[in-house]
């Protein structure tokens, strides 16, 4: 099997991940704490919206960077928000594909990517597969962006700096001054940054604050999975200025002989969720940020979810991983930090679940302090 296998698989270590669900496959059950998704289902008028796409008959490939009218209303959003003339925009297959096609795009053996730690598991695996080097800096213990750090980072290997707010898994939403010092930072040494917006409408305290707004030489990529609940519709879209459109144009290849097209008939209720108001859904979401941190904060430590549907906790006493393993024999599904850190001393919750689940969760895991 061993010759069979690409050597640059080594790079790539599911077994963290992998433990957890081997422990979850023996629970009947469990309170499900580790899933990353809404537990609302896709919004009725946008299910329609699909149906009525595959019924009329749009099933083929659509163009490689996307649907011509969900592209034109990406681009004025892009135009509106951001202030950007003609910005340059690609149709992807979820962020997961976006990001995919942004590494292969820009990244040789060596480059360094800067990624505050902890992060969103998926940029260290494929940037490591790339030979590329991450460069991790440490947000603990609160999670803010430490804009200092990455300022000392930066080298001349630097590709880029990534940025994911609202945050998985720490549910932080950086500041408008720490995004705008990041800002600063990056275009005093022309770095670009990629900034993952997927949880944008999973705001709670106040709007989530994009860096293209203070900053040029972005990448933003913004997904259906999470606002909607279409995680399994694949699909989300990749925005850039004008002067970054080469970069796009580069991605766009590699979707032409990679994944052809993000899927057509739901490009098509795309159109439609973008105009749709997920307020009421963000309220629900706002009840269970408070019920997860008010029943746990006077028992852990940890700092109250902003955005996104997770919390981050410090395991007490021990290591994330091995207070995981007894709250997983309580019948708790949650995440050990260390698969999102190259530290092991939290667990991230994930409060997209119902207000009986997230309660019952609570009571065992307050027991287990
Ligand atoms: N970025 C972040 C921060 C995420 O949490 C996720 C999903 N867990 C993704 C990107 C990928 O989402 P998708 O591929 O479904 O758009």
């Amino acid at each position: 099997m061993k010759k069979l296998v690409a050597d640059r698989m080594s790079v790539i270590d599911a077994s963290g991940i992998r433990k957890v669900f081997a422990l979850a496959a023996e629970l009947k059950d469990p309170i499900n704490f580790s899933i990353g998704q809404p537990d609302f289902d896709v919004p009725e008028p946008l299910k329609r919206e699909a149906i009525k796409a595959i019924e009329g008959g749009m099933n083929r490939y659509s163009q490689t960077a996307g649907e011509k009218e969900l592209m034109d209303k990406i681009v004025a959003q892009a135009t509106t928000e951001f202030g950007w003339d003609h910005p340059a925009v690609l149709v992807a297959s979820g962020v997961s594909g976006g990001l995919l096609l942004a590494f292969l795009a820009m990244i040789n053996p060596g480059d360094e990517v800067i990624i505050p730690d902890p992060y969103f598991v998926i940029y260290k695996h494929v940037v490591n597969l790339l030979g590329g080097k991450c460069v991790f800096v440490d947000s603990y213990p609160d999670f803010r962006l430490p804009v200092e750090k990455i300022a000392a980072a930066i080298t001349d290997r630097t590709k880029m700096i990534i940025l994911n707010s609202p945050c998985n898994p720490t549910g932080i939403v950086y500041s408008p001054a720490e995004v705008e010092a990041l800002a600063k930072v990056a275009a005093e040494k022309d770095v670009l940054v990629l900034t993952d917006e997927i949880y944008e409408q999973f705001s709670y305290d106040a709007p989530a604050t994009s860096i293209a707004n203070y900053y040029e030489n972005v990448l933003v990529m913004r997904g259906f999975s999470k606002s909607y609940a279409m995680t399994g519709w694949r699909l989300a879209y990749v925005a850039a200025p004008a002067s970054l459109r080469p970069i796009i144009e580069e991605m766009t290849k590699i979707q032409q002989y990679t994944f052809v097209c993000a899927p057509t008939p739901f490009q098509r209720a795309a159109v439609a969720a973008m105009s749709y108001d997920v307020s009421g859904l963000v309220r629900d979401y706002i009840r269970k940020r408070d019920m997860i941190y008010d029943g746990l904060k006077d028992k852990f430590e940890l700092s109250k979810p902003q955005g996104a549907f997770y919390a981050f906790v410090k395991a007490p006493g021990q290591s994330g991983s091995e207070f995981v393993k007894r709250v997983i024999q309580n019948n708790v599904l949650v995440i050990p930090g260390n698969v999102f850190s190259e530290k092991d001393t939290h667990f991230r919750i994930s409060f997209a679940t119902t207000d009986e689940n997230i309660q019952k969760g609570i009571d065992i895991l307050r027991r287990l302090a």
